[in-house]
């Protein structure tokens, strides 16, 4: 027994001194992973471990030193040559930390029994661990330990241990093994090793939980989280940072083994506070976040500051002004300047004031006009010295109002004849209010007139007539000139002429030869013409002699020298608004001449393409009369509901207008119950649509207002939305066919930006694709373009933007250009050659801004030519000027169907091989298969009856199945080439 002992004592010390490399690397080891929290680490403890051990000639607690000479206790044990070995080893109370699951290291090494030469049968290559729960502190006691009081973890083997070399020399492995206890409720436990008969050295025993480590992510902290005890994960709420609030409450999961998991929702920076690594920074002074849903600090708006940090508005300078509407985003703006040009054309008793518009209109577009009304009693002109004016009271009225006009005219009736009044016009805007600075009034001294009778003599020779006239009275108004008009009789429509004169008489010359000439006469007064009196026809003598005018032949000329006429506007607006020198002599007048008509204190010249904004009219039932044509309901025939709108079903449907064919329409009509602000963003889309007339913006064929419900009638477009078209035929079109569809998307688009008109919400959902696949742009109501788009999010107060389709500077301050446009375009072109993919995916909004702010742009979709992608990020250039003009991308769009080889080149690199594009020469259906690779299906159509390429134009993915083509693919191949067939017979679907 003595010997035994000796001989195991020498084994252990073998065991020791080979293992200098093992305890090198154990030093090494005492850097745990930041998931791991240790509770105990026999190797890092100082001193004795003083474990338990019994028998007492069992495990033995020994010093090593470590690689940095630091004296380490290990376990050893290795009574291999005496029976009935069962040597137990205990720790003391390890805390359990709160964790329900611990992990159990151990490191060690194992003699094999065949390397101790003459072992009997008593050698063990295994030993045992167990441990015991407690929450008093106390375990069972070692002599009598019974398996029954300690759980058995597992029966621990070497995978490695002393191997024999070739020259004989021992390697010492060190073997690692790792258990876990998990459903751990007390307060701590022991570990129990038993040894029943091995030649074992305990190097490292480490015991240890594993946690999530505390992290930050979308603002949110998450705190160390224990894992949870069996293998669910534990969801853990964060808390966001500081200077931000929760967007949506941060959760997170942790898993198992200590890792983290999808976080959801996010918390965002409050206002006055943007986000910089991680952290919510306040804004600098000089910029600002109104709200916690912006994404950035941006510059104070013009005329306003913010001297502190954290502004979350910016304050106004002085004389600046924002209306409580207004929103922070907006310049501060300050009260317009007066109003200009007054000018008043008198009509007997009453009097059409007109002014033009301040010149500065405070940088607002909401300026109205006031007027005020005096009326002055007295012998001098109005306005003079010694003359009394009060105000003029309920008496004139005012048409259309008189207070908040938005129109720069007003006509006023019911004045009292031969009275002077004066008007002041008063311009304001949303802050006239808000300033104490005196008001700004322009006015203008009118004096009613009565209509006088003028006596015009006449004196006529061969080439000249000359007329004199009688001065009108003095109380009528100073007159500053006479006009003269006359023609040839009879040649009315071939031009006129004007002459002017401030004496009383005029010898008009040039005339021919016995020939009749109509003449008219009118004054201009300080208050502007007077209407014509009537005519006089007079003819020149056919002899060079002088005729002088029969006193008793005088004519009687009624001439009104009222404040102003029609005609004079005419040739203001002629000058002001064409820059046009309209002359005296003047041609017949074009037609576009002659349909000259203020609208809206702009004149409108008929051709010229600039969209009008239904909100500056101030009743907007006249912005859809002059824009929409009233269709009698009786004309319409619904059929069926296709789809809902904001403002309630859309259905297709016939429209027959008298002499006109039927044609098929979608019917868009308004809910009852509506409000009257509901009525009108409803048909300022009708309002908007009927200023277009282009082949890809969708049609307007009129309105029913006279009757409910009131409805929108536009052309019908068989294949709906072309996001849902896209998704519903995935891979089915050649890259041609998809060029033809964006080729004419950009020239609707093109179109709308020379009318001026930003469409702002350009999406592959607001695009429409008839049976042709011409694709249209709609989508154009006022509220509804933005408020009604389910992906437009609100930024700031009030305004809602669709992030994945917006362009940097609208989503960050609204710039919304055509410039804008073309960024959207961009992204409908990505949505088109991915067949309706979601732009980024399922990235949140807040990623898609900060992604975009870092310069990252959607990569090219499967299959997408090099050429397109590269167009794409050209209308993605962070530099608006730096994007196309629509004009080119349409121009850029036409040279690629031109020249389709220009595509072949995929931005993944490869090269297109289109199987789907039949030759263009073949005539038969056989040929057609054959240019497919499609042949094997020869006689499925011919068996079908589809013997002429013709009739195959027509075949549908059912027909395909009916003829028993059911592998999918083919059927897919077959329909593209088919779509590709007709538009080789009809190639103006492409625009
Ligand atoms: P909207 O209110 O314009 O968004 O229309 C709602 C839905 O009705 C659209 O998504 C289309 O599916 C359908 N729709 C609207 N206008 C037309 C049209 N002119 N032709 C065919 N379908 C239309």
């Amino acid at each position: 027994m003595a010997l035994h002992r000796i001989y195991s004592c020498l084994l252990l010390l073998l065991l020791l001194l080979f293992s200098p490399h093992t305890l090198i690397r154990c030093g090494a080891l005492r850097n745990y992973p930041e998931n791991e929290v240790t509770l105990l680490d026999s190797m890092s403890t100082p001193g004795d471990l003083g474990w338990e051990t019994y028998p007492a000639e069992g495990w033995e607690e020994i010093s090593v030193m470590d690689e940095r000479n630091t004296p380490m206790r290990t376990y050893q044990v290795c009574n291999v040559m005496e029976p009935n070995q069962n040597n137990w080893l205990r720790t003391g109370l390890i805390s359990r930390g709160g964790a329900q699951r611990i992990y159990v290291e151990l490191k060690f090494t194992l003699r094999d029994c065949n390397s101790l030469p003459g072992m009997s049968g008593t050698c063990k290559e295994t030993f045992n661990v167990y441990y015991h729960e407690s929450n008093s502190g106390t375990a069972p006691p070692l002599r009598h330990a019974r398996e029954s009081q300690y759980v058995k973890v597992d029966t621990i083997a070497a995978d490695e241990s002393f191997t024999q070399t070739d020259v004989g020399d021992r390697v010492m492995k060190l073997n690692t093994e790792v258990r876990d206890i998990g459903g751990l409720t007390k307060r701590g436990l022991y570990l129990a090793f038993q040894d029943l008969g091995a030649c074992i050295a305990l190097v490292s025993v480490r015991v240890f939980y594993k946690r999530c480590p505390m992290v930050a992510l979308n603002l949110a902290r998450f705190a160390n989280t224990v894992t949870g005890g069996d293998s669910a994960l534990v969801e853990v709420r964060g808390a966001c940072v500081e200077d931000a609030e929760e967007l949506e409450p941060p959760r997170m999961f942790c898993s198992a083994d200590g890792g983290w998991l999808v976080p959801i929702g996010s918390c965002v920076c409050k206002s006055g506070f943007e986000e910089a690594d991680g952290r919510c920074q306040p804004c600098r002074s000089g910029f600002y976040k109104a709200s916690a849903m912006d994404a950035y600090c941006v510059k104070c708006p013009p005329h306003s500051s913010s001297q502190q940090t954290q502004a979350s508005e910016c304050v106004c300078e002085r004389g600046f002004y924002r209306a409580e509407t207004d929103p922070g985003s907006m310049a501060c703006t300050r009260p317009p300047s007066a109003p200009g040009n007054p000018t008043s054309m008198v009509n007997e008793t009453a009097v059409t004031l007109e002014w033009s518009p301040p010149r500065d209109t405070g940088g607002r577009g909401d300026v109205t006009y006031s007027i005020h009304c005096k009326k002055c009693l007295g012998t001098s002109r109005s306005g003079g010295p010694g003359e009394r004016c009060v105000p003029c009271g309920s008496g004139p009225r005012f048409s259309p109002r008189q207070l908040g006009l938005t129109q720069t005219r007003v006509l006023v009736t019911d004045l009292q004849p031969r009275t002077n009044y004066t008007f002041s016009i008063e311009a304001q805007n949303g802050v006239s209010d808000l300033s104490p600075g005196p008001r700004h009034l322009v006015s203008i001294n009118v004096t009613t007139s009565q209509t006088v009778s003028v006596i015009v003599k006449e004196r006529r020779s061969k080439d000249s007539i000359t007329l004199a006239w009688q001065a009108p009275e003095p109380s009528d108004g100073t007159v500053v000139e006479y006009e003269v008009t006359y023609y040839e009789k009879n040649q009315r429509d071939q031009n006129y002429t004007v002459l002017k004169t401030k004496s009383t008489s005029m010898t008009v010359e040039g005339l021919k030869p016995g020939t009749t000439y109509v003449f008219r006469v009118r004054a201009r007064t300080e208050g502007g013409y007077g209407n014509y009196g009537g005519e006089i026809e007079l003819e020149t003598s056919h002899e060079d002699v002088l005729a002088v005018g029969d006193p008793n032949q005088q004519t009687i000329l009624a001439v009104s020298i009222a404040g102003g006429v029609v005609f004079f506007v005419l040739l203001v607006a002629c000058f002001v608004v064409s820059g046009r020198h309209c002359g005296y002599i003047k041609a017949k007048q074009e037609p576009e001449e002659e349909k000259l008509q203020f609208q809206h204190g702009r004149v409108q010249l008929p051709g010229s393409r600039t969209y009008i904004h239904p909100h500056t009219y101030e009743d907007p039932n006249q912005a859809v009369r002059d824009f929409a044509k009233e269709i009698d309901v009786s004309s319409i025939r619904i059929e069926r509901v296709i789809g809902a709108g904001e403002f309630g079903e859309v259905c297709s449907g016939r429209l027959r207008l008298p002499s006109r064919r039927e044609i098929h329409v979608a019917i868009k009509s308004l809910k009852a119950g509506y409000s009257d602000q509901q009525r009108r963003d409803f048909l300022s889309e009708a309002s908007i649509m009927g200023q277009f007339d282009h082949p890809n913006i969708i049609r307007l064929e009129g309105v029913v207002t006279r009757c409910k419900p009131v409805m929108i009638i536009t052309e019908y477009m068989e294949n709906g939305s072309l996001d849902t078209f896209l998704k519903k035929h995935d891979g089915q079109f050649t890259v041609i066919q998809l060029v033809g569809m964006m080729r004419g998307i950009a020239a609707g688009v093109q179109y709308l930006s020379e009318m001026n008109y930003v469409h702002r919400d350009l999406a592959a959902r607001n695009i429409l694709v008839n049976g042709n696949l011409v694709c249209k742009v709609s989508d154009f109501g006022l509220s509804r373009v933005l408020e009604d788009d389910p992906e437009a999010a609100y930024t700031t107060r009030g305004g809602k933007i669709p992030i994945r389709w917006t362009a940097p500077e609208a989503i960050a301050y609204r710039k919304f250009t055509s410039a804008s446009d073309v960024w959207s375009y961009g992204i409908v072109m990505w949505e088109v050659i991915s067949y309706g993919e979601r732009p980024y995916w399922e990235m949140s909004n807040q990623d898609v801004i900060k992604a975009i702010d870092e310069g990252y742009r959607l990569p090219a979709p499967m299959d997408c030519p090099v050429v397109l992608h590269q167009l794409m990020l050209d209308c993605w250039e962070k530099n608006r000027g730096e994007r196309p003009k629509f004009n080119q991308i349409v121009s850029a769009l036409d040279r690629l169907i031109r020249n389709p080889s220009s595509l072949k080149q995929l931005a993944n690199g490869t090269v297109w091989e289109d199987t789907t594009t039949p030759e263009s020469d073949v005539s038969t259906v056989e040929d057609w298969l054959d240019s497919i690779k499609m042949g094997q299906y020869k006689d499925h159509f011919s068996n079908a009856g589809y013997v002429t390429l013709n009739a195959v134009l027509y075949v549908s993915i059912s027909d395909l199945g009916k003829m028993g083509i059911a592998l999918a693919g083919h059927q897919k191949k077959i329909l593209s080439s088919i779509q590709s067939l007709q538009l080789q017979q009809n190639p103006h679907v492409q625009v």
